[in-house]
């Protein structure tokens, strides 16, 4: 069995070969510190997570670095940090925010099942990684350093042509229609219009550090730069796989590849260029004006994790995804059956079926569909599938549970109700029965008669 997985950049399935199968690398872009993260930001996170598990189950849990960073140096930072604490000096104000969003971000992925990265790097933490990369690319000729920024030129990387990618190759974009399609405002430190910031002056109270060699005043990365240090840093000038959602395959993954390629004299940064696809919610784009933006923090208020885990996993991770309601209430009925049935039962290995479904590029709803299959004819092979996909983190009594608290039902008053029922029945009093039955429906308890006596679950 192998691993196949498509890749933007040669826009085909290929065979995954590690560079080295005792360290396997991969890399995704995590999220700027600055609010809560929206559904739209859990994908992602979930999707590649199950490529982790995946490449743990396939190579060995210590053969597999997984890196994921922390944009904690971003203007949105400053803006945010400036609006909610005016009192504060900005640096204090930008602490405050970038620790309670990290710590919230935290909460949010671990909820849904999703294991932490091997290494979670700070961008703020791999500043003189990122001033070297920028002092390699301006001695080599592919960037330049104008009114105390440092641009760098796609123009110049493509005159090179000394083993190196084309800029554009990745988002298949043509230098020369970005040229002509530029907006006329240019920056008038640019040389090009295509030119892009590596580095810039901060602003007087603005997070500032020592800048590149040949500018006086202190500055600050542009975002671009951070990914390339960090990926750098702990995967080194070459690695996997380097994942993140569709929209940051222009411009940020090609400015990336541009960076590292040029800085080490490459001709790929990664091996293997994934990307999720876009969320909508319930038909409609997620935006804050449309008023339907949702972060995962509020719909864990009404959801387990593992409900919104199933739920995007029920989409393969290249389509585009529609989130429903309708289609979560089904992800919540479908977890609740599988919890009955095989939280308690010991896991055998993952069943073939469902590996097989992974490894053809992650096929989640094929593999999903094969968990059904083992419902009825392997409940410990469904249990150890589970498992590798990252559910079933619980009991089946602690599932049962936190349902009924999320739905604030009183389980003592429910027993004693079941009690009253049963002694109705025994003395074949079948209307005070139907009575009491209808009154536990009412409170959204459905009860179930079997010879070993009367069992109840909360009815989504
Ligand atoms: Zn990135």
């Amino acid at each position: 069995m192998e691993l196949r997985l498509y890749d933007t950049l040669s826009r085909e399935k290929r065979t995954f070969v590690p560079l080295d199968a005792k360290n396997v690398r991969m890399y995704v872009c995590g999220p700027t510190v600055y609010d809560f993260a929206h559904i739209g930001n859990a994908r992602p996170v979930i999707v590649f997570d199950v490529l982790f598990r995946l490449l743990r189950h396939l190579y060995g849990e210590a053969h597999v670095k997984y890196v994921r960073n922390i944009t904690d140096v971003d203007d949105k930072i400053n803006d945010r940090a400036a609006r909610d604490f005016p009192g504060l000096p900005l640096n204090e104000a930008i602490r405050k925010v970038t620790e309670e969003t990290g710590r919230q971000f935290h909460a949010d992925v671990d909820a849904l099942g999703a294991l932490r990265p091997s290494v979670e790097p700070r961008a703020t933490e791999h500043i003189g990684e990122m001033r070297e990369i920028i002092e390699r690319l301006v001695r080599g000729g592919f960037a330049y350093v104008a009114e105390d920024h440092v641009l760098f030129s796609p123009q110049a990387m493509n005159a090179a042509n000394a083993g190196l990618p084309r800029y554009g190759a990745l988002s298949k974009r043509s230098l020369d229609e970005m040229i002509a399609g530029a907006r006329v405002d240019v920056a008038p430190y640019k040389k090009d219009s295509t030119d892009f910031v590596l580095w810039k002056p901060s602003k007087p109270g603005e997070p500032s550090w020592a800048s590149p060699s040949g500018i006086k005043v202190e500055g600050r990365p542009g975002w671009h730069i951070e990914c390339s240090a960090m990926a750098w840093k702990h995967l080194g000038e070459q690695f996997d796989i380097h994942g993140g959602g569709i929209d940051l395959v222009f411009p940020h993954h090609e400015n990336e590849v541009a960076q590292t390629c040029c800085a080490f004299h490459q001709q790929r940064m990664a091996n293997y260029w994934m990307h999720n696809g876009f969320l909508q919610v319930e038909s409609e784009k997620m935006s804050k004006s449309l008023g339907n933006f949702i972060t995962i923090h509020e719909l864990l208020r009404d959801w387990p994790g593992e409900v919104l885990r199933l739920n995007m996993l029920k989409t393969h991770y290249t389509s585009p995804i529609d989130w429903t309601m309708k289609s979560l209430e089904e992800s919540a009925r479908t977890l609740d059956d599988w919890y009955r049935i095989a939280a308690d039962v010991a896991p055998s290995k993952p069943a073939v079926s469902v590996l097989e479904a992974l490894l053809d590029d992650l096929n989640t709803p094929q593999a999903i569909a094969a968990l059904h299959g083992l419902r009825g004819s392997d409940v410990p092979a469904l249990a150890g599938s589970l498992r590798l996909l990252g559910f079933l983190s619980e009991s089946a009594a602690q599932w049962e549970g936190r349902k009924q608290q999320a739905s604030g039902i009183d389980a003592k008053q429910v027993e004693s109700l079941i009690a009253e029922r049963t002694a109705a029945r025994a003395r074949k009093d079948f209307k005070e029965s139907d009575r009491i039955r209808d009154q536990l429906a009412a409170m959204g308890i459905a009860i179930k008669d079997s010879k070993d006596g009367t069992t109840w679950e909360v009815a989504r």
